[in-house]
């Protein structure tokens, strides 16, 4: 499937250009979709549709328990709003979910779910399930306008931001087919509050799904207002009601943005680091020349929330002959170190796809760079690859639809390249 039907327009200014969706186009049945608004904006709908005002506050905060507590989707499983009320709600409004194009499972238990936006965008969504947790890895955009050497989403050309309800609705969908909506009491969480880790959250114990990394498709700190919307709604304590400690950001190194998201979204940061010299980065992290590796590292030590029970993890895959030697191992302490991090490392051994550039190193050249960072007291543990029998690992994601040959590839980095300046 796949037909693109969203006009694509590139955002003016210094944050790179991404394109982002002009309008999504309203649903063809006029009704709006109520998934991934603030609670306001619910408000706002629907005194726009002719509610009064302080039927409109009560009701918006009735749908929001209904929506993000119990995962109902229908108007008329909502047994506190009056019979007559919810054919009014369900002519003029919506509570969607993204499309489900495939599903599989891995033979390690890992899920991966290709996904649709209403407009025919594709993007995915991986569920891996461990001993003492169950982590959704979720997607911020369609493709990615960076260009990572080593990464398949980086190949996609088509890009959109996903919208805060595409995000959020990766979750609900996670929690639809995991079935793990609460079925018992209403009792709303309205006093829970995200600061407070105490608060009613959902736990391993009976739960599955206790984590949250957007390590999926595209940048997350390029669609940042997106991102922001989804995860106050991931946080809520009468939504979904995840500890902002339960989600882990991961960005190829958007400086600029680094310390907005540490203030405003406030979950923890992963750094996408893979190399520790200028020429290195530069080749698999085309970011890079924009913003080194000193700039980084700087905004990393600046990163708000950042401590020693709160760490940052550097991302780190291991490239055959490529950033995987000792003196590399040495210089990454060197530069932990020197900028004081409170850091962990998290060695990805490189997840192949078909005509990647580059090989994982060998299991004794990981051990041994492993090795090296442990002796100088900082973790660095080494990382399962999880669903690569279904193309599910990580930097394997991309959508069926859109296949390249190599030359397209070569003229894509090229104009992508040519695009950092
Ligand atoms: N765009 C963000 C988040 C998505 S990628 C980022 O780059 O941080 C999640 C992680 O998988 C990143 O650290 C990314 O560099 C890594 N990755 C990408 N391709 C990979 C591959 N083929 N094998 C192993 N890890 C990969
Ligand atoms: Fe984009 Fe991250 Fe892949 Fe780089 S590693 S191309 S930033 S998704």
């Amino acid at each position: 499937m796949s037909s693109i039907a969203t006009p694509l327009m590139p955002i003016a200014g210094t944050i790179d250009p991404v394109p982002v969706a002009r309008d999504l186009p309203q649903r063809p049945d006029g009704r709006t979709d109520l998934i991934g608004l603030p609670r306001e904006a619910i408000r706002a709908a629907l005194e726009a549709a002719g509610m009064d005002t302080k039927q409109a506050k009560l009701r918006a905060k009735q749908l929001w328990h209904w929506m993000y507590h119990r995962g109902v989707t229908d108007f008329d499983a909502m047994t506190d709003i009056a019979k007559t009320m919810r054919p009014w709600l369900a002519e003029r409004f919506v509570i969607g979910r993204p499309d489900i194009v495939t599903a599989q499972t891995s033979e390690d238990g890992t899920r991966k779910w290709l996904l649709s936006t209403a407009d025919g965008h594709e993007f995915e969504m991986v569920f891996i399930p461990d001993a003492d947790r169950g982590t959704l890895c979720i997607s911020s955009q369609v493709g990615c306008t960076l260009n990572c050497r080593f990464c398949h989403t980086g190949t996609m050309k088509l890009v959109r931001n996903l919208t805060p309800g595409e995000i959020v609705g990766q979750v609900m969908l996670a929690r639809d087919a995991l079935g793990e909506w609460p079925k018992g009491s209403m009792a709303s969480h309205a006093d829970a509050d995200d600061e407070d880790d105490d608060a009613p959250q959902y736990t391993p114990d009976g739960r599955l799904l206790t984590n949250i990394v957007l390590m999926g498709m595209g940048e997350p700190l390029y669609n940042f207002d997106g991102v922001k919307g989804a995860m106050k709604i991931v946080m809520d304590g009468d939504g979904l009601g995840l500890s902002r400690r339960r989600i882990t950001l991961s960005t190829s190194g958007v400086v600029p943005m680094m310390a907005r998201a540490g203030e405003e979204i406030g979950v923890n940061l992963a750094v996408s680091l893979h190399a520790v010299t200028k020429e290195v980065r530069d080749e698999i992290v085309p970011l890079n020349r924009k913003y080194g590796i000193e700039q980084l590292l700087e905004a990393c030590a600046a990163y708000p929330g950042a401590n020693n029970a709160r760490r940052i993890t550097f991302e780190y895959v291991m490239l055959k002959d490529k950033n995987d030697s000792d003196q590399d191992a040495r210089e990454l302490v060197r530069l932990i170190r020197a900028h004081r991090l409170p850091a962990k490392v998290n060695l990805i051994p490189f997840n192949p796809w078909p005509g990647a550039p580059y090989e994982c190193s060998s299991p004794e050249r990981i051990r041994r760079f492993s090795d090296i960072i442990f002796e100088a007291g900082i973790s660095a543990p080494v990382r399962t690859p999880r669903g690569r029998d279904i193309m599910a690992a990580c930097g394997q994601l991309k959508s069926a639809a859109q296949k390249m040959s190599r030359a397209d590839l070569d003229r894509l980095a090229e104009e992508k390249q040519a695009a950092l300046g």
